[in-house]
């Protein structure tokens, strides 16, 4: 099942996704009650006016309470920053305010002389989680799988020694659009990061360091994971520079892909 989050007429809906004469077109609205924690495929739906995703005004697919983020998480990128392979998964925050949709702008701060894309696989949480038990299937608290972009200054992180500020400013989280249930990470899943075009990074879930169900369990021992919440589960080598006037392209396949402008913060 694909859906994605749309706005009409200055309100905000789920829209489930399905092929009609060779186009993704949103075909019924997902009716989500205030904290649910069903299975999208579960709840009631409402038959719409038909919308091409492609002309739809669409928007991040979740609003996350956090993005828990995994450090390290292929190993030809811990090298290529120069880092030893973690023992066990590095795990950090970016906030929700940093979060933006598709064909919004990046802005570049003026306090970082470097910022760089991260292409990665992120994971939708459908229920609250806690704890999950070594004999739990962790595919029961995951909605589905998003393209995400932990935009990170990288001048900043190597400054801080902790990663809050060069992971935290605003619009460094574009995520989405299309999220799609039906990907099997534990048996690799491309993804792809093209900068006006050009492939600058290209990896498979099939090289993550940790699992998902490791990751899932290691999270949920630390903290409560909600309905919506995001786990963006690190990024493939290749990771570089993005200046005004380019585009960013996070593509992961049977989802899609999320492009975003760049552009220099003019403000403060
Ligand atoms: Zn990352």
């Amino acid at each position: 099942m694909k859906y994605c989050r749309y706005e009409l007429n200055n309100e905000h809906h789920y829209g489930l996704i399905e092929p009609v004469a060779g186009r993704e077109v949103i075909t019924r609205v997902v009716l989500i009650p205030p904290g649910s924690d069903e299975p999208m495929d579960e709840l009631p739906t409402r038959k719409i006016e038909q919308i091409a995703v492609a002309e739809a005004k669409l928007l991040p697919p979740t609003l996350p309470s956090k993005i828990v983020c995994l450090g390290r998480n292929y190993a030809a990128h811990a090298r290529e920053l120069g880092h030893e392979l973690p023992s066990e998964p590095l795990i950090f925050l970016k906030p929700p305010s940093a979060v933006i949709g598709p064909g919004k702008v990046i802005r570049r701060p003026k306090d970082s002389a470097r910022v760089e894309h991260e292409a990665e696989l992120a994971v939708i949480i459908s229920k609250r989680c806690r704890h999950v038990r070594e004999d739990e299937d962790v595919r029961e608290y995951i909605r589905g799988y998003t393209c995400l972009n932990d935009v990170t200054a990288r001048d900043l992180q190597e400054k801080d020694g902790q990663w809050t500020r060069a992971k935290g400013f605003d619009t460094f989280c574009p995520i989405g659009p299309v999220v799609n249930d039906e990907l099997d990470p534990w048996s690799g899943v491309s993804l792809a990061c093209r900068v006006n075009g050009e492939v600058r990074q290209q990896g498979s879930t099939a090289d993550f360091i940790f699992a998902l169900d490791v990751v899932l369990r290691f999270i949920s021992r630390v903290m409560t994971l909600l309905p919506g919440d995001v786990i963006a589960t690190g990024t493939p080598e290749g990771v570089g520079p993005l200046v005004a006037g380019d585009v960013v392209e996070v593509s992961v396949e049977n989802v899609g892909s999320l492009s975003n402008p760049v552009a220099d913060d003019t403000a403060g």
